[in-house]
């Protein structure tokens, strides 16, 4: 399936211009692509491409010439302008190939050959290879996934090779998971494009599918690697699957399309696989708005509230960490160590916030270099983060002694001196100040290469010359007003006005070239010698400058050492943004173990509580889930706290395991294999699927997968059908959580009747959320205490929203009629019969034996206590047996 955006049939070629013959050529080279046709200072667009184009863009269709007699529809935007156009037709999900022109634009009269300029594509522009500034979000990667399963076994078990890359940076990376894994892999990276039969992507993903790629046999994709990282045997790269090895392939020759041949610089493929990441399926992610909210934003988000890097790189290595964490101990207590260590060095982290302010965005950079888009920035970005690198060292290495953490001293190997010879040469040849394009010129310093400096003078000093020369001339020949001026076609010429023009008319050094009713023109052999000097000189030295250019380019380009400080610059950043967060106390660092402890003291919800008025306080709750008690039972109304207090919860996993600092006073948690969450599941009509579809779908995943070593927090199951239907799966559910699985688990509901259930399930403990009623209203004092609600409150949550006082009064009055009627037929239903105890709406027998102090009971007050007690069972439930 193709999730271009349909571009009608284009016509039969037969019978087009020449131009437009070109037209259809670079047309058939990429179908699927809109094709920007460059002409002179526009790109133009034909034919349907047009018709689409000037839809997505907005902009005027109008026509150029005929095709068969019919007008070929056109429209173009200015080259200048053309990023901004691309980035809305790539959003729109279009593919564009560029095609410029190859040849330079001929002078006039110069046209000794025949026919149109000739033109190729250099680019095909997609979502999952752009490497250009304006159309890439600085803090997130960019990847572009493939995806494969080897045909010859074709079954659906089979495992499916996964290879992602982002060419703005050159990281690759690879993964085999199985069918059942691959949407918490899609999730997880989030991909730009993904190359792939349509039948291996999910249907959700089907607008992310690139069109007509075709998946290469094992033995060409083996070759192709190979080729790619000039090595004889792929082993030497790896020990990769052949369905990991088939989608590599793939990704490496969709970015060599994408570049026209040219095949950027990627870092090695380094495979990650699943094994040793928090487990978390797309529901679960969906529901903790980690890096992106519910809303599409990114500002509600748990990355949002910890965020305290300073680079781009910093960011997108922090929003890796969140969408990944680990689930090794040890490699958990390496990153905790590290950003610790960085708070007991006095200064240093304000030092190291300065120093990151400075580091230029050195990934992206080499990207661009790589894909032959750099520009004279990206080499001084280069050379200025090597000189960062270098005060990071002089910065940390004072401090380091044997007990510095592993990651710290990792760090300060890395950067000292990696570069050293690429950064003195930059140092050398870039001027110092750099213009934005190449063509510019005067890219290259001054004294940093002989050849160059010397057409440069000669150059310049032409010019010199030709000054000294108008005066020289003037003075000759008593013409005041003689100017030397350079015309387009006769080169450097002698200008004066016609009624001087008669004076010169006979000198044999000069010979008259144009007159016009003011101006007479003539031309010296002086003149022309200088011309030819000065055009040579400049095309000589730009030429060169463009050499020395490229050499850099190249240079840097190869220097194995630089992707590497650019991923230590970005863990440099993430290290000090965790100290940030961990320094002013109200965030801990978490005592990751490898048992099933769980204990969060004072844990808050950083998002909601970054999100609170100003004046409210957002309350921290503790969350006690030891083995024993393992399952907590949370209710209480609406409104009053529970979402968040789950969210919170799972938040706080995260956190630990990506080994950041948790919002809490105290945290300790047993290491987590796989997280559910499933909170306040939003309706999935896309996917035609009812709420309460979704929800059971979800709780399946969870019954069937969570282990003894999870963490499951729920809310509100069953809420999605009727009542009793959604208590008994509730019910069942929760017996399941308690009895079989055996996972960590916080279950929120608004079912008050599951309350009473901790009698039948030792490891259960119910809590419910503090509500006070004060003259007549209720308040939420988000506070999570042990204990079971007695009553929903929603009633008043209407009243609170603003439900109009004669229907509250209604309401109200309904409610004590139903319940009156509930607590008479409650005993006839099944799910209460037997040894499932229903909590009466009032109880005087429990409320007198709940005030009962017996420590403060003489033995005769104790005994008449006893008599009222069987007198207030016997009034409330007739004679005991
Ligand atoms: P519930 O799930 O019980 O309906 P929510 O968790 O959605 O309740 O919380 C409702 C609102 O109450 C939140 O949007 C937030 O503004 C506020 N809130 C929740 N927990 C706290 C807390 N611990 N401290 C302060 N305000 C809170
Ligand atoms: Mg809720």
């Amino acid at each position: 399936m193709s999730s271009t955006p349909s571009i009608a049939n284009i016509p039969s070629p037969e019978g087009a211009t020449p131009a437009m013959a070109q037209w259809f050529a670079l047309k058939a080279q990429e179908p699927d692509a809109l094709l920007f046709f460059r002409m002179g200072d526009f790109y133009e667009l034909f034919f349907a491409d047009a018709e689409a184009a000037s839809m997505a863009l907005d902009i005027s269709l109008t026509a150029r010439g005929k095709h068969r007699d019919e007008p070929i529809p056109m429209c173009g935007v200015p080259v200048a302008a053309a990023p901004a156009y691309l980035a809305r037709l790539i959003r729109r999900g279009f593919r564009v190939a560029v095609a410029e022109q190859t040849e330079a634009p001929r002078k006039p009269g110069e046209s000794t050959q025949k026919g149109p300029l000739s033109r190729a594509i250099v680019r095909l522009v997609t979502p999952g290879t752009l490497t250009e500034d304006e159309l890439l979000e600085a803090g997130r990667q960019n990847l572009l996934l493939a995806l494969a399963r080897p045909a010859k076994r074709g079954k659906t078990a089979a495992p499916i090779g996964a290879a992602w890359i982002d060419i703005s940076t050159g990281a690759f990376e690879t993964a085999v998971v199985t069918a059942t894994e691959l949407p918490e892999l899609l999730a997880r990276l989030e991909p730009a494009e993904i190359l792939a039969d349509s039948n291996l992507a999910p249907p959700e993903y089907a607008a992310r599918v690139a069109p007509n790629v075709s998946v290469p046999p094992i033995d060409s994709a083996k070759q192709q690697m190979a080729r790619a990282f000039s090595v004889a045997q792929i082993s030497v790269l790896g020990d990769f699957g052949d369905e990991e090895i088939i989608a590599c392939a793939m990704a490496l020759d969709y970015v060599r399309r994408s570049q026209a041949g040219n095949m950027p610089r990627l870092s090695r493929p380094l495979r990650i696989g699943e094994a040793g990441t928090l487990g978390l399926d797309p529901a679960t992610r969906a529901s903790l708005d980690l890096l992106q909210a519910r809303d599409g934003s990114s500002t509600h988000t748990l990355l949002d509230a910890v965020d305290r890097t300073v680079t781009a790189a910093g960011q997108r290595l922090l929003a890796q960490w969140i969408a990944a964490p680990i689930t090794n101990s040890g490699l958990i207590a390496e990153r905790q160590e590290a950003w610790q260590w960085l708070l007991t060095v006095p200064g240093l982290n304000g030092s190291l916030a300065t120093a990151l302010r400075r580091t230029p965005d050195l990934a992206r950079a080499l990207g661009r270099l790589s894909t032959g888009r750099g520009q004279p920035r990206d080499l001084a970005a280069i050379r200025d983060a090597l000189a960062t690198a270098d005060i990071f060292v002089s910065l940390i290495r004072p401090a380091c002694d044997d007990q510095t953490p592993a990651l710290i001293r990792k760090l300060c190997a890395g950067l000292y001196g990696r570069a050293d010879a690429v950064f003195e040469r930059l140092q050398s040849a870039l001027a110092e100040e750099l213009p934005p394009k190449i063509e510019d010129g005067g890219v290259i310093a001054k004294g940093f290469d002989a050849d160059l400096d010397r057409y440069r003078s000669l150059r310049d000093d032409s010019r010199k010359t030709l000054t000294a020369l108008q005066g020289q001339y003037a003075e000759q020949y008593g013409i005041n007003n003689l100017k030397i001026r350079h015309h387009a076609q006769l080169g450097y010429i002698i200008e004066t006005s016609t009624t001087h023009a008669a004076k010169l008319r006979d000198r044999p050094e000069l010979s008259f070239r144009q007159g016009t009713a003011n101006l007479a023109r003539f031309s010296t052999d002086e003149l022309a010698e200088i011309d030819r000097a000065i055009l040579n000189a400049g095309e000589r030295a730009s030429v060169l400058e463009r050499q020395i250019f490229n050499g850099l380019v190249a240079q840097a380009v190869a220097h194995p050492a630089l992707p590497e400080l650019a991923e230590l610059f970005a863990l440099t950043d993430v290290l000090h943004s965790a100290a940030i967060l961990a320094q002013g106390g109200d965030w801990c660092r978490p005592q990751v173990t490898d048992d099933q402890a769980f204990h969060l003291e004072a844990c808050r919800h950083p998002v909601v509580e970054a999100a609170l008025d100003r004046g409210a306080r957002f309350i921290p709750n503790d969350c006690a889930l030891p083995p024993a008690h393992r399952v907590m039972l949370l209710t209480g109304p609406n409104m009053a706290g529970k979402s968040t207090f789950l969210r919170q919860t799972a938040l706080a996993v995260i956190l630990a395991q990506a080994g950041l600092p948790v919002p809490a006073r105290k945290a300790q948690i047993g290491v987590v294999d796989r997280l559910f969450s499933r909170v306040g599941a939003a309706d999935d009509l896309a996917r035609g699927r009812s709420t309460f579809m979704v929800e059971m779908t979800e709780t399946a995943a969870i019954l069937r997968q969570a282990g003894p070593r999870s963490l499951v927090v729920v809310d509100e199951i069953g809420r999605g059908t009727a009542t009793l239907d959604g208590l008994a799966i509730a019910w069942a559910t929760l017996e399941a959580l308690h009895s079989q699985l055996g996972a960590r688990t916080i279950f929120a509901t608004h079912f008050h009747e599951l309350g009473s259930l901790s009698d039948s399930m030792p490891r259960l403990t119910p809590y419910t959320m503090a509500v006070k009623e004060w003259r007549g209203e209720v308040v939420f004092q988000h506070e999570v205490r042990k204990g079971a609600a007695r009553k929903s409150w929603g009633v008043h949550v209407a009243q609170l929203a603003g439900v109009p006082e004669p229907v509250v009064k209604r309401a109200s009055r309904l409610l004590a009629a139903l319940e009156r009627d509930q607590s008479r037929a409650a005993p006839s239903l099944p799910l209460f019969d037997a040894n499932m105890h229903e909590e009466p709406a009032h109880d005087p027998l429990r409320d007198a034996l709940e005030t009962l102090d017996p420590d403060a009971l003489s033995p005769r007050e104790a005994l008449q206590k006893l008599y009222d007690l069987k007198k207030l069972a016997l009034e409330q439930n007739g004679p005991l047996a």
